[in-house]
């Protein structure tokens, strides 16, 4: 209620919340720069709390999808090759489960693309082998983000996963052993039941590892995925607000006290590294089942249907739902994502769009302020601080249950559905 009410305050008269069936040809960058992702959508296995498109991996299917994923990339490359394309990010899924054609996939993008920048590939410890490790290396991968999820047993299992808690220490050390530019590991928190102890553990052993960044998510339980399903009827709830701040507090301390630098709201690096981050492109094109593009005109999601995907790609760009964004939408998901980022740095919105910060969102601005969630403020930047990263993760949090399952959720049950109103 209060972000709906927040969102009006924002927005524009006629900005409409709405994403319709896709109805255009191509999609337009206007020459701006931007970052690609490509979503691979299989798994061996279904983790119960996911709520990404996947579908169990078939060998088959999976040539059939590379072929229909190398014809979208040429195509969107005929089109809009030229612009500069500084990243590319391989999700899913589990993208290592077609590492043998993960190069040829790379290579197309290279060649299609006017593309200049690192490469950067999740993956879990349940797939991953030294031998793929090689190929990731062989293939010029810079960045990977692990999946760990918890290096505790009982959290694995809790959530499903397939691998052991020694597993996941062991490729953490295999991963850290081939030096990539940057590894991340995921870690998840706010189990149901977990105490601050039991967390600290997990902060523990993965800062004895030694990553270069480590990535926190509470445990999000959309409601579409399995285990907010089961947790409903076993009445196994997520702990209290309380309980999840100390939770949050204690990461930033700890993490912070042992040589680790935030750099979003869920992530925190070691100084000098470039950090894993595959959603706060300015502007990104996705390729895939279920990928989601931003042009700065508009959003956009491919049809999230492995089969309807590859009937589609070879004739027209698979592309199921477009949202218009009007420039003060624009302006303010780019706000949006700098406060994910945990600082704003005002005078890049000035070259950006013209304006001073100050007059397009001074009461918002202020009203953060007065909130006490500005640790430090210049000329140039004004930097988050503990409590208010810990505000913005609540955003992100109502954010990802309330518009993001919207979205996937609807999209899953119906391949090319009409109109989403957010
Ligand atoms: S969490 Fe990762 S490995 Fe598990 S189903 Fe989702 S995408 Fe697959």
């Amino acid at each position: 209620m209060i972000w709906k009410f927040v969102r009006s305050v924002l927005s524009e008269k006629n900005d409409d919340y709405t994403f319709y069936p896709f109805k255009e040809d191509r999609l337009n960058l206007n020459q701006k720069e931007a970052g690609l992702y490509i979503h691979i959508p299989f798994c061996k296995s279904m983790c119960p709390y996911c709520p990404y498109y996947k579908i169990s991996y078939d060998q088959e299917l999976s040539h059939k999808f590379k072929s229909a994923l190398i014809l979208e990339i040429k195509r969107s490359g005929e089109e809009i090759g030229s612009n500069k394309f500084t990243s590319l990010y391989i999700g899913g899924g589990t993208p290592t489960l077609m590492i043998n054609d993960l190069g040829t996939i790379i290579k197309e993008v290279k060649e299609s693309f006017n593309f200049d920048g690192p490469v950067g590939i999740e993956t879990t410890p349940g797939d991953l082998t030294e031998d793929k490790v090689k190929i990731m290396k062989d293939m010029g991968i810079n960045y990977v983000s692990l999946g760990v999820q918890s290096f505790q047993q009982e959290n694995l299992d809790s959530i499903g996963r397939k691998y052991t808690a020694q597993t996941a220490v062991e490729t953490v050390s295999l991963l850290k052993h081939y030096h990539f530019d940057t590894l991340n590991i995921d870690l998840i928190f706010a189990f149901a039941r977990q105490k601050l102890p039991q967390l600290l553990q997990d902060l523990q052993k993965a800062v004895e590892l030694s990553p270069d960044q480590i990535t926190c998510y509470p445990l999000f339980t959309f409601p579409y995925s399995t285990i907010a399903r089961y947790n409903n009827v076993r009445n196994l709830k997520m702990p209290r607000h309380r309980v999840r701040r100390n939770m949050y507090y204690l990461i930033h301390d700890f993490l912070e006290k042992s040589g680790y630098i935030r750099s979003s709201v869920w992530s925190f690096g070691k100084a000098g590294t470039a950090p894993y981050s595959s959603v706060t492109r300015d502007y990104y094109l996705g390729f895939g089942p279920s990928a989601g593009t931003y042009t700065g005109e508009g959003f956009y999601f491919n049809v999230f249907s492995v089969p309807e995907y590859i009937k589609t790609a070879p004739q027209r760009k698979p592309v199921a739902l477009e949202m218009k964004v009007g420039k003060r939408m624009e302006k303010i998901f780019w706000l949006y994502w700098r406060l994910y980022e945990t600082f704003v740095p005002v005078s890049n919105y000035k070259k950006l769009y013209g304006n001073d910060i100050y007059a397009d969102f001074g009461s918002l601005l202020k009203l953060i302020k007065a909130l006490g969630f500005v640790g430090s403020e210049d000329e140039e930047r004004f930097v988050l601080n503990k409590r208010g990263c810990h505000w913005i993760h609540l955003a992100q949090n109502y954010f990802a249950l309330n518009y993001i399952s919207k979205i996937w959720s609807i999209a899953q049950k119906n391949t090319w559905p009409g109109k989403i109103t957010l």
